[in-house]
């Protein structure tokens, strides 16, 4: 089973342009990601990366060579540029080097990806050094610049890259909780023999792509979750529903939980192929009352 993949914090048109250019695996050849939190902006660099050269429908996958090399930062084709100096941001000299190396083609890759940590920092010769190669770029070359503060960049970056923005951690811990919430729902009512009740959740779930894509892996991670208490494995258990998932846990067969899981990942693929997002839902609810109920 794949683990839980990081999920990009994302709200509004900034989730839209992700989402397309993952679905079109296109990146615009500079990006700004805006965010108060580096980790999650390096982190949603990546996710993209990986999002238009992985090679599954459902992607980024997260386990396939190219996920798994771009996330582990040892793919030799998307480049962390790091200032030396915290303060100062990225120095020219570092830039002029980048600019020679990105018309060297990718090693292994369709696409070079060069994350550019801290941009805000970069002094004005840096940024207009970077302009350069902004204003006429190889052609697979993509500069994600993370920023927290795009004012501190000069109109004539900014105006080359499309800019992305960040939700704040807040919000997405609500969206995450949300869809937890509503996953141990959907488990609970498969647990109670009542078919109207599984369906019936349809009505609860989010209408919103990405949002119903958090809420598939909350699900998936449940399905993990009573795989774990039905192993006794209780310390990989969330402290607050150790509990809840021992007893539901003697409600699930192996076989079943692993149909169900299944069926979570198959709802992943087909949410991520544009699928109708309604008609997935029916099939969702109605294959995880058959994973449980209908083979046994
Ligand atoms: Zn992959």
């Amino acid at each position: 089973m794949p683990s839980t993949l990081f999920v990009p914090p994302l709200e509004g048109r900034s989730k839209d342009t992700v989402r397309d250019c993952v679905s079109s695996r296109r990146l615009p050849n500079g990006l700004i990601l805006l965010s108060g939190d580096p980790l999650a902006a390096e982190k949603t660099a990546r996710y993209l990366a990986a999002g238009v050269v992985c090679g599954e429908d459902s992607r980024p996958c997260g386990a396939c060579e190219n996920c798994r090399k771009i996330m582990g930062k040892l793919s030799q084709d998307v480049i962390d540029v790091l200032p030396e100096d915290g303060r100062q941001g990225v120095n020219v000299d570092a830039i002029r080097e980048v600019r020679a190396d990105a018309y060297i083609t990718p090693g292994e890759l369709d696409i070079k990806v060069y994350i550019i940590h801290d941009a805000d920092k970069m002094n004005a010769a840096a940024q207009n050094a970077l302009l350069k190669v902004l204003e006429e770029p190889p052609s697979a070359v993509h500069f994600i610049l993370l920023s927290s503060n795009t004012a501190a960049l000069l109109p004539t970056v900014r105006s080359r890259c499309w800019t992305i923005i960040l939700s704040s951690k807040e919000s997405q811990t609500a969206s995450e909780k949300k869809n937890a919430d509503l996953a141990m729902r959907t488990i609970t009512a498969l647990t109670g023999n009542r078919r109207s009740d599984v369906e019936g959740m349809i009505s609860d779930l989010p209408d919103d792509r990405s949002e119903y894509r958090g809420y598939i892996l909350a699900l998936m991670k449940g399905f993990r979750n009573i795989s774990a208490a039905k192993a006794g494995r209780t310390e990989a258990l969330p402290d607050d529903d150790a509990g809840t998932f021992l007893r539901i846990s003697r409600q699930f067969s192996d076989a079943a939980l692993i149909r169900a899981y299944e069926q979570a990942h198959s709802a992943l693929t087909a949410n991520d192929a544009n699928i109708n997002i309604l008609t997935s839902q029916a099939a969702l609810l109605a294959g995880l009352w058959n994973s449980i109920y209908k083979l046994q």
